[in-house]
């Protein structure tokens, strides 16, 4: 891929790491804000609800986090956008749709059908 390309990628990955850190921190205050305002009233189960859901997305941005983070350190050391599986460049436009992918296509297709098989 261009320099460009990783570029715009770096770019796009950098705002998406901020994004999810400063909902992160919204999403925390949310969490202390409804315990104190729920305290007193007797909505414990819905109280429960909206914290099991504030944990999962938390659980699935930490991820997401991780995937970035790892695609910049990826870019920094230059072997960004190279197969974990096969070792071979991954397509410019896949990079672009999946930024944090680390198979190419072929091997992604190969790994779905696993799992489908195994799933069956
Ligand atoms: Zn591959």
């Amino acid at each position: 891929m261009n320099t460009r390309g990783t570029e715009e990628i770096r770019h796009r990955l950098t705002i998406a790491l901020q994004e999810i850190e400063e909902a992160h921190e919204g999403s925390m205050e949310m969490l202390a804000d409804g315990f104190q305002a729920f305290a007193d009233t007797v909505d414990v189960a819905s109280q429960e609800t909206d914290r099991k859901i504030l944990l999962a997305l938390r659980e699935r941005d930490r991820q997401r986090a991780r995937d970035i983070r790892r695609a910049l350190r990826q870019l920094e050391d230059g072997n960004y956008g190279i197969c974990e599986e096969c070792g071979e460049p991954i397509a410019p436009a896949r990079l672009k749709a999946f930024p944090t992918t680390t198979l190419c296509v072929h091997c992604k297709e190969a790994l779905e059908q696993e799992q489908y098989a195994h799933a069956r």
